[in-house]
Protein backbone atom coordinates (compact mmCIF):
# COMPACT_ATOMS: atom_id res chain seq x y z
CA UNK A 1 0.00 0.00 0.00
CA UNK A 2 1.20 3.00 -1.00
CA UNK A 3 1.10 6.52 1.66
CA UNK A 4 0.54 9.88 0.01
CA UNK A 5 1.73 13.25 1.58
CA UNK A 6 -0.71 16.14 0.18
CA UNK A 7 -0.29 19.70 1.29
CA UNK A 8 -2.36 21.91 1.62
CA UNK A 9 -5.51 19.66 0.71
CA UNK A 10 -8.44 20.74 3.32
CA UNK A 11 -9.83 22.77 0.05
CA UNK A 12 -9.40 23.02 -3.70
CA UNK A 13 -7.28 20.92 -5.94
CA UNK A 14 -5.39 19.21 -3.40
CA UNK A 15 -8.24 17.93 -1.41
CA UNK A 16 -9.70 16.71 -5.07
CA UNK A 17 -6.02 15.35 -5.25
CA UNK A 18 -6.14 13.68 -1.89
CA UNK A 19 -9.55 12.21 -2.52
CA UNK A 20 -8.49 10.47 -5.36
CA UNK A 21 -5.60 8.83 -3.68
CA UNK A 22 -7.72 7.98 -1.04
CA UNK A 23 -10.33 6.36 -3.45
CA UNK A 24 -7.64 4.15 -5.00
CA UNK A 25 -6.80 2.47 -1.92
CA UNK A 26 -3.22 4.77 -0.84
CA UNK A 27 -2.82 6.33 2.88
CA UNK A 28 -3.33 9.62 2.79
CA UNK A 29 -1.83 11.85 4.59
CA UNK A 30 -4.18 15.64 4.82
CA UNK A 31 -2.59 19.11 5.03
CA UNK A 32 -3.65 22.51 5.30
CA UNK A 33 -5.39 25.15 6.93
CA UNK A 34 -9.20 25.23 8.21
CA UNK A 35 -11.93 24.37 11.08
CA UNK A 36 -10.50 21.38 12.68
CA UNK A 37 -13.90 19.95 13.08
CA UNK A 38 -14.17 20.65 9.51
CA UNK A 39 -11.16 18.99 8.71
CA UNK A 40 -11.96 16.33 11.08
CA UNK A 41 -15.12 14.98 8.56
CA UNK A 42 -12.83 15.50 5.11
CA UNK A 43 -10.61 12.87 7.16
CA UNK A 44 -13.45 10.91 8.24
CA UNK A 45 -15.62 11.02 4.76
CA UNK A 46 -11.83 10.26 2.80
CA UNK A 47 -10.74 7.67 5.65
CA UNK A 48 -14.27 5.70 4.48
CA UNK A 49 -13.28 5.02 0.95
CA UNK A 50 -10.72 3.02 -0.34
CA UNK A 51 -9.59 0.96 2.53
CA UNK A 52 -6.14 3.25 3.44
CA UNK A 53 -5.47 4.84 6.50
CA UNK A 54 -6.20 8.76 6.39
CA UNK A 55 -4.27 11.34 8.73
CA UNK A 56 -3.82 14.92 9.24
CA UNK A 57 -1.06 17.01 9.99
CA UNK A 58 -1.77 20.96 10.68
CA UNK A 59 2.39 21.53 9.76
CA UNK A 60 2.50 25.38 8.27
CA UNK A 61 4.21 25.57 5.20
CA UNK A 62 5.94 28.64 5.67
CA UNK A 63 7.98 26.70 8.99
CA UNK A 64 10.34 24.60 7.99
CA UNK A 65 10.77 22.62 11.17
CA UNK A 66 6.87 21.88 10.87
CA UNK A 67 7.25 20.92 7.72
CA UNK A 68 9.92 18.43 8.76
CA UNK A 69 8.18 17.17 11.59
CA UNK A 70 5.10 16.00 9.00
CA UNK A 71 7.33 14.01 6.97
CA UNK A 72 8.68 12.28 9.82
CA UNK A 73 5.49 11.60 11.13
CA UNK A 74 3.72 10.45 8.37
CA UNK A 75 7.05 8.04 7.46
CA UNK A 76 6.49 6.41 11.23
CA UNK A 77 2.84 6.43 10.81
CA UNK A 78 2.83 4.78 7.52
CA UNK A 79 6.47 3.38 7.18
CA UNK A 80 7.48 6.00 4.27
CA UNK A 81 6.06 8.80 2.08
CA UNK A 82 5.75 7.27 -1.14
CA UNK A 83 4.16 10.04 -3.31
CA UNK A 84 4.64 14.00 -2.12
CA UNK A 85 2.27 16.14 -3.68
CA UNK A 86 3.72 19.14 -2.86
CA UNK A 87 0.06 21.98 -3.94
CA UNK A 88 -0.60 24.19 -1.02
CA UNK A 89 -0.24 27.92 -2.79
CA UNK A 90 -1.53 31.21 -1.89
CA UNK A 91 -2.45 34.36 -3.74
CA UNK A 92 -1.75 38.19 -3.74
CA UNK A 93 -2.92 40.69 -6.13
CA UNK A 94 -1.27 43.80 -6.34
CA UNK A 95 1.54 46.14 -8.16
CA UNK A 96 4.54 45.62 -7.90
CA UNK A 97 5.18 49.00 -6.23
CA UNK A 98 2.42 48.38 -3.74
CA UNK A 99 2.97 45.10 -3.38
CA UNK A 100 3.59 44.02 0.51
CA UNK A 101 6.79 42.86 1.27
CA UNK A 102 5.42 40.32 3.81
CA UNK A 103 3.27 38.85 1.05
CA UNK A 104 6.54 38.69 -1.12
CA UNK A 105 7.91 36.37 1.76
CA UNK A 106 4.93 34.34 2.38
CA UNK A 107 3.98 33.37 -1.08
CA UNK A 108 7.95 32.70 -1.67
CA UNK A 109 7.49 30.42 1.53
CA UNK A 110 4.58 28.96 0.82
CA UNK A 111 4.06 27.89 -3.25
CA UNK A 112 8.34 27.50 -3.35
CA UNK A 113 10.29 27.08 -0.36
CA UNK A 114 8.32 24.41 0.85
CA UNK A 115 8.35 22.14 -1.93
CA UNK A 116 12.51 22.24 -0.71
CA UNK A 117 12.00 21.22 2.93
CA UNK A 118 9.25 18.27 1.97
CA UNK A 119 11.46 17.10 -0.81
CA UNK A 120 14.65 17.05 0.86
CA UNK A 121 12.78 15.21 3.77
CA UNK A 122 10.70 13.07 1.94
CA UNK A 123 13.35 11.80 -0.44
CA UNK A 124 16.18 9.59 1.51
CA UNK A 125 12.89 7.24 2.18
CA UNK A 126 12.13 7.47 -0.95
CA UNK A 127 15.38 6.36 -2.07
CA UNK A 128 15.89 3.61 0.30
CA UNK A 129 12.65 2.02 -1.30
CA UNK A 130 13.54 2.14 -5.06
CA UNK A 131 10.71 4.05 -5.37
CA UNK A 132 8.97 7.70 -5.24
CA UNK A 133 6.46 10.14 -6.79
CA UNK A 134 6.97 13.59 -6.46
CA UNK A 135 4.18 15.73 -8.18
CA UNK A 136 4.56 19.71 -7.70
CA UNK A 137 1.46 22.02 -8.17
CA UNK A 138 2.73 24.86 -10.44
CA UNK A 139 0.41 26.54 -12.93
CA UNK A 140 0.35 28.11 -16.38
CA UNK A 141 2.13 30.99 -14.15
CA UNK A 142 5.09 28.67 -14.34
CA UNK A 143 5.41 29.03 -17.90
CA UNK A 144 3.90 32.10 -19.06
CA UNK A 145 3.58 35.81 -17.08
CA UNK A 146 0.03 37.89 -15.84
CA UNK A 147 0.65 41.37 -14.79
CA UNK A 148 0.17 42.10 -10.87
CA UNK A 149 1.23 38.47 -9.67
CA UNK A 150 5.15 38.91 -9.18
CA UNK A 151 5.24 37.02 -6.41
CA UNK A 152 3.17 34.49 -7.51
CA UNK A 153 4.84 33.74 -11.26
CA UNK A 154 8.09 34.09 -9.38
CA UNK A 155 7.32 31.29 -6.99
CA UNK A 156 5.91 29.36 -9.96
CA UNK A 157 8.95 29.78 -12.09
CA UNK A 158 10.89 28.59 -9.59
CA UNK A 159 8.74 25.38 -9.00
CA UNK A 160 9.14 24.40 -12.34
CA UNK A 161 13.16 25.00 -12.18
CA UNK A 162 13.18 22.77 -8.86
CA UNK A 163 11.34 19.96 -10.48
CA UNK A 164 13.61 19.66 -13.24
CA UNK A 165 16.59 19.74 -10.68
CA UNK A 166 15.77 17.24 -8.63
CA UNK A 167 14.63 14.78 -10.99
CA UNK A 168 17.71 14.78 -12.82
CA UNK A 169 19.56 14.30 -9.46
CA UNK A 170 16.90 11.24 -8.25
CA UNK A 171 16.43 10.23 -12.11
CA UNK A 172 18.44 6.66 -11.94
CA UNK A 173 16.80 6.06 -8.39
CA UNK A 174 13.02 5.00 -9.31
CA UNK A 175 12.34 8.41 -8.26
CA UNK A 176 10.26 10.48 -10.66
CA UNK A 177 9.38 14.42 -10.36
CA UNK A 178 6.96 16.49 -12.41
CA UNK A 179 4.89 19.73 -12.39
CA UNK A 180 1.38 20.03 -13.24
CA UNK A 181 0.51 23.54 -14.94
CA UNK A 182 -3.09 24.39 -14.65
CA UNK A 183 -4.55 27.11 -16.21
CA UNK A 184 -7.72 28.80 -13.99
CA UNK A 185 -9.58 26.06 -12.18
CA UNK A 186 -12.62 28.08 -10.12
CA UNK A 187 -11.38 27.13 -6.33
CA UNK A 188 -11.53 29.43 -3.20
CA UNK A 189 -7.84 30.68 -4.01
CA UNK A 190 -9.36 32.00 -7.40
CA UNK A 191 -12.69 33.41 -6.15
CA UNK A 192 -10.75 35.33 -3.68
CA UNK A 193 -8.45 37.00 -5.67
CA UNK A 194 -11.29 38.47 -8.36
CA UNK A 195 -12.24 41.18 -6.64
CA UNK A 196 -8.15 42.82 -6.12
CA UNK A 197 -8.12 41.83 -9.56
CA UNK A 198 -11.07 43.87 -10.37
CA UNK A 199 -9.87 46.80 -8.04
CA UNK A 200 -6.20 46.30 -9.22
CA UNK A 201 -7.72 46.84 -12.94
CA UNK A 202 -10.58 49.01 -12.45
CA UNK A 203 -13.50 46.30 -14.18
CA UNK A 204 -16.14 44.85 -12.61
CA UNK A 205 -16.09 40.69 -11.01
CA UNK A 206 -17.97 39.85 -14.09
CA UNK A 207 -15.29 40.96 -16.10
CA UNK A 208 -12.71 39.85 -14.36
CA UNK A 209 -13.77 36.17 -15.34
CA UNK A 210 -14.39 36.83 -18.53
CA UNK A 211 -12.24 39.28 -19.99
CA UNK A 212 -9.16 38.74 -18.06
CA UNK A 213 -8.85 35.06 -16.51
CA UNK A 214 -10.68 33.13 -19.58
CA UNK A 215 -9.38 35.58 -22.23
CA UNK A 216 -6.52 33.59 -22.29
CA UNK A 217 -7.93 30.05 -21.91
CA UNK A 218 -9.43 29.53 -25.35
CA UNK A 219 -12.03 26.32 -23.56
CA UNK A 220 -13.72 29.47 -22.45
CA UNK A 221 -14.07 26.79 -19.23
CA UNK A 222 -12.70 26.85 -15.78
CA UNK A 223 -10.83 23.50 -15.64
CA UNK A 224 -12.01 21.18 -12.92
CA UNK A 225 -9.84 19.94 -9.66
CA UNK A 226 -10.66 16.68 -11.19
CA UNK A 227 -9.00 16.77 -13.88
CA UNK A 228 -5.74 17.83 -11.82
CA UNK A 229 -6.47 15.34 -9.98
CA UNK A 230 -6.41 12.46 -12.36
CA UNK A 231 -3.33 13.89 -13.76
CA UNK A 232 -1.70 13.41 -10.68
CA UNK A 233 -2.95 10.09 -10.39
CA UNK A 234 -1.50 9.19 -13.93
CA UNK A 235 1.76 10.44 -12.56
CA UNK A 236 1.70 8.06 -9.33
CA UNK A 237 1.09 5.26 -11.06
CA UNK A 238 3.60 3.15 -12.77
CA UNK A 239 2.65 3.78 -16.01
CA UNK A 240 4.40 6.93 -15.90
CA UNK A 241 7.33 5.71 -14.87
CA UNK A 242 9.86 7.22 -17.58
CA UNK A 243 7.76 10.85 -17.48
CA UNK A 244 9.96 12.44 -15.20
CA UNK A 245 11.57 16.21 -15.21
CA UNK A 246 9.03 17.31 -17.40
CA UNK A 247 5.02 18.68 -16.80
CA UNK A 248 1.75 18.46 -17.65
CA UNK A 249 -0.06 21.32 -18.49
CA UNK A 250 -4.04 21.53 -18.44
CA UNK A 251 -4.56 25.22 -19.19
CA UNK A 252 -7.61 24.79 -21.53
CA UNK A 253 -4.64 25.53 -24.62
CA UNK A 254 -3.27 28.95 -22.89
CA UNK A 255 0.11 28.15 -22.78
CA UNK A 256 -0.47 27.05 -26.49
CA UNK A 257 -0.94 30.96 -27.90
P1 LIG B 1 -7.22 26.77 -2.25
O1 LIG B 1 -7.13 28.12 -1.64
O2 LIG B 1 -8.56 26.16 -2.50
O3 LIG B 1 -6.35 25.72 -1.42
C1 LIG B 1 -5.08 26.05 -0.93
C2 LIG B 1 -4.70 25.07 0.14
O4 LIG B 1 -3.42 25.46 0.68
C3 LIG B 1 -5.68 25.04 1.33
O5 LIG B 1 -5.83 23.73 1.80
C4 LIG B 1 -4.97 25.90 2.37
O6 LIG B 1 -5.36 25.61 3.69
C5 LIG B 1 -3.54 25.51 2.09
N1 LIG B 1 -2.59 26.48 2.67
C6 LIG B 1 -2.52 27.82 2.47
N2 LIG B 1 -1.56 28.34 3.24
C7 LIG B 1 -0.99 27.31 3.91
C8 LIG B 1 0.06 27.21 4.87
N3 LIG B 1 0.75 28.29 5.29
N4 LIG B 1 0.38 25.99 5.35
C9 LIG B 1 -0.31 24.89 4.96
N5 LIG B 1 -1.31 24.93 4.05
C10 LIG B 1 -1.64 26.13 3.55
O7 LIG B 1 -6.39 26.90 -3.62
P2 LIG B 1 -6.29 25.97 -4.93
O8 LIG B 1 -6.78 26.79 -6.08
O9 LIG B 1 -6.81 24.62 -4.71
O10 LIG B 1 -4.70 25.94 -5.09
C11 LIG B 1 -3.91 24.78 -4.85
C12 LIG B 1 -2.63 24.91 -5.66
O11 LIG B 1 -2.96 24.95 -7.05
C13 LIG B 1 -1.82 26.17 -5.37
O12 LIG B 1 -0.44 25.87 -5.36
C14 LIG B 1 -2.16 27.06 -6.54
O13 LIG B 1 -1.15 27.98 -6.81
C15 LIG B 1 -2.29 26.02 -7.65
N6 LIG B 1 -3.04 26.49 -8.81
C16 LIG B 1 -4.34 26.89 -8.69
C17 LIG B 1 -5.00 27.32 -9.82
C18 LIG B 1 -6.42 27.81 -9.77
O14 LIG B 1 -6.88 28.38 -10.77
N7 LIG B 1 -7.14 27.58 -8.71
C19 LIG B 1 -4.35 27.35 -11.06
C20 LIG B 1 -3.04 26.93 -11.13
C21 LIG B 1 -2.39 26.50 -10.00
Amino acid sequence: MKTAVVTGSTSGIGLAIATAFAEGGANVVLNGLGDPAEIEKIRKRLAATGGGKVSYHPADMTKPAEIADMIETAAGEFGGVDILVNNAGIQHVEKIEDFPVEKWDQIIAINLSSSFHTIRAAIPGMKARGWGRIINIASAHGLVASPFKSAYVAAKHGIMGLTKAVALEVADQGITVNAICPGYVLTPLVEKQIPDTARARGITEAQVKSDVMLKFQPTKEFVSVDEVAAAAVYLASDAARSVTGTHISIDGGWTAQ
